[in-house]
């Protein structure tokens, strides 16, 4: 089975972090928090369509002139996210430029940024031809943790502490369809942009009693049509397997009143993205900035009963110790007393 999304971090684990969660078979991807974002490549991040930043810590926003630079001068519209004062900073960031000359432009960016407070959440929309500046009609909905659905996936968030509040991020999809490519080929029906047409109607549960009509493309030009009924075809294509889900946890200290909430975030996660910014032998510091150690880390991915983690966000003093941070990890991962592993 091919999971549906494919999340790599956005650099090494030193650097600002960042997760980038492309969707396969689709130009489109999330991501969560703008670090450095030197590891995508502009194709990459042009498929951005929703940022969810966990605080705006300086080395978990810098990249967001970045993502700007990129997106300007396009038809685009990107959705960002972020905690109470969010507004404040997209629009201090914003401030820091000269727009005289972007009334001009043929094409035309919008930026939707949403500040996500403890219950509710304030959406304001941002035009580039406007010169970026705030439309007056603010959006205020209710929030109840969820902070997007769509017909086959939600994004969750969790406050966590970090001396300022910082949010914990996961994605769940709601199932997984499976094409079975043989069954396909039996029915002389070729890969193409109709199979996401198809995923959609699957995942929007439109009737299955209901006609779906497969477009045939041979260089972008429609070439066959063929009628089948949604339900039948289905059986005979597709397989439907449980989601996937990934979170996202950086930037909290290590204690009680985290780990609950965040072991509840993370819980059953296939892939849970994880810092650790210090050992063990370094907790007082952890303790002092606010971070994990990466024996907590490796703890909380236990107890979350996560299938796999991948940890990041290493403090720079450990440059040549990677190692020893996967170590630690690892035992509490394992639950094996620290320092005690097989070699
Ligand atoms: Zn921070
Ligand atoms: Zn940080």
């Amino acid at each position: 089975m091919r999971p549906s999304f494919h999340p790599r971090l956005t650099n090494d684990p030193f650097s600002d972090p960042g997760l980038y969660i492309p969707f396969l078979f689709e130009k489109r991807a999330l991501l969560f928090d703008l670090g450095e974002l030197r590891g995508l490549s502009p194709r990459d991040m042009l498929k951005v369509t929703h940022v969810f930043v966990t605080h705006t810590h300086m080395d978990h926003f810098i990249g967001f002139d970045t993502l700007l630079r990129l997106f300007l001068g396009r038809d685009k519209e990107l959705h960002v996210f972020g905690p109470e004062g969010f507004f404040r900073q997209v629009e201090g960031k914003l401030a820091g430029y000269t727009w005289n000359l972007v009334h001009e432009y043929q094409t035309d960016l919008t930026l939707k940024v949403t500040e996500i407070l403890p219950d509710r959440t304030l959406t304001r929309t941002y035009i580039c031809k406007d010169r970026f500046k705030p439309r007056e009609n603010q959006v205020e909905e209710l929030y109840t943790g969820i902070l997007l659905r769509e017909p086959s996936f939600l994004v969750e968030a969790e406050w966590l502490d970090h001396r300022v509040p910082c949010l914990g991020l996961s994605i769940t999809e709601d199932f997984y369809i499976n094409i079975n490519k043989q069954e396909l080929e039996e029915l002389g029906l070729p890969v193409g942009p109709w199979l996401t047409q198809f995923k959609k109607a699957l995942y929007e549960e439109r009737d299955p009693k209901s006609d779906f009509l497969v477009t045939c493309k041979k260089e972008g030009i429609a070439t066959k049509e063929r009628k089948f009924i949604l339900g039948e075809l289905a059986r005979k294509i597709a397989t439907v397997s449980p989601g996937q889900k990934i979170t996202y946890i950086t930037d909290i200290a290590g204690t009680p009143e985290n780990f609950e909430k965040a072991i509840r975030l993370a819980k059953h996660s296939d892939h849970l993205f994880i810092e650790a910014a210090f050992l063990d032998r370094d907790r007082d510091a952890a303790r002092k900035k606010f971070h994990l150690t990466a024996k907590e880390a490796g703890n909380l991915a236990r107890l979350a009963g996560v299938k796999q983690y991948t940890l990041f966000h290493f403090s720079p003093r450990y440059n040549h110790m990677v190692q020893d941070i996967e170590q630690e990890a690892g035992d509490a991962f394992q639950n094996r007393p620290v320092g005690q592993t097989p070699s």
